[in-house]
């Protein structure tokens, strides 16, 4: 397979539990198609996390609910402009082995024992993203050992994009858009179409009495949702082929509006078969999505020490503030 090449840039250092990444800074990788989740998606995940957490993370974050569904893609909308960053939204798992077993026996697994295994410019050329996605863990926690809102912030939304985008079962294979089995348009059809047609429907909120859950082993559990992600994909691409064998009378293309411009993507038709087809694979991976984000959210605030939230009170402060403003001028 050929790879298409682009300029690295040395991965953010600290806190950062792989240096050794940074060390690496010209090595390429295949440009992906999309932006994992479409941005409908995105935004939606981060504001149904924010319901999952205990109190005072729910009002804290819920006050800022905002400001985080306008940042929630500001992640991918640095791979425009920051070197190295497309790397850390996925990783291409059967560049390192074709089984799911074998993919088991290494799991989890840390940077610095992948780079013993495999050469660092391979692993960066495959993506980096469960580790990336621990490093902004780490982050968080310096972020919320600080008080510092806006660092709190940034780090919340950023881990948030990450996490999501380790749950789309495309961001980690390869044949990340279906190129290599002649699907070509599949990575857009799962995580766009999919969620913008049938969103509206799907329940991303907790259970009742659902509880936080302070994850110990956060590596490991960014592996597992990894991996889960990886053993979707058989049915992800099977489907997708049976509705082309079974359903050959339904067109597989269309333009379709979006926005001010139309595109060529899956007919509405097939994205209603591909839908039925999933059996809520979308709606399930989006749930997994919004526990793991407000789990490391909560976990981070308690590895911090559960130190007093800087502003989760602020708004309504700030509110008072500007009623004096307005009545003293
Ligand atoms: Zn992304």
């Amino acid at each position: 397979m050929e790879l298409g090449f682009r300029t690295r840039q040395k991965p953010r250092r600290r806190p950062n539990p792989c240096p050794a990444i940074g060390l690496a800074l010209f090595f390429s990788c295949i440009p992906k198609p999309s932006d994992a989740w479409g941005f409908a998606a995105h935004r939606r995940i981060v504001e149904a996390a924010v319901h999952w957490l205990p109190h005072p993370l729910h009002g804290f974050f819920k006050s800022h609910h905002r400001w985080l569904k306008e940042h929630a893609l500001d992640a991918d909308l640095r791979k425009h402009t920051v070197e190295g960053e497309s790397e850390r939204h996925y990783i291409d798992l059967d560049r390192f082995s074709v089984h799911m077993d074998s993919l088991y026996s290494w799991f989890p697994m840390g940077w610095e024992e992948a780079v013993m295994q495999w050469p660092e410019d391979s692993l960066l050329a495959h993506g980096i993203g469960p580790w990336n996605a621990e490093s902004m863990y780490l982050r968080l926690i310096y972020a919320f050992d600080a008080a510092d809102e806006q660092r709190i912030l940034r780090c919340a939304v950023d881990l948030a994009h990450y996490l999501s985008d380790l749950h789309v079962p495309l961001h980690t294979t390869a044949n990340y858009n279906g190129q290599l089995s002649k699907q070509n348009g599949i990575h857009a059809l799962w995580e766009t179409q999919i969620p913008e047609t049938y969103m509206n429907g799907f329940d991303l909120a907790p259970a009742p009495g659902h509880q936080p859950a302070w994850i110990s082993n956060v590596l490991g559990s960014i592996w597992c949702a990894t991996l889960t992600s990886h053993a979707c994909l058989p049915l992800v691409f099977d489907a997708e082929m049976s509705i082309r064998t079974d359903s050959a009378h339904l067109p597989v293309n269309a333009y379709v509006e979006r926005g001010r411009s139309r595109q060529l993507m899956r007919s509405p038709e097939f994205v209603y078969a591909y839908h039925e087809r999933l059996k809520g694979q979308v709606e399930n991976r989006m749930v997994s999505s919004c526990k793991l984000i407000s789990n490391l959210w909560y976990s981070a605030w308690v590895e911090a020490g559960q130190p007093p939230l800087p502003s989760a009170e602020q708004p309504v402060s700030q509110r008072w503030k500007k009623a004096l403003d307005w009545v003293l001028k």
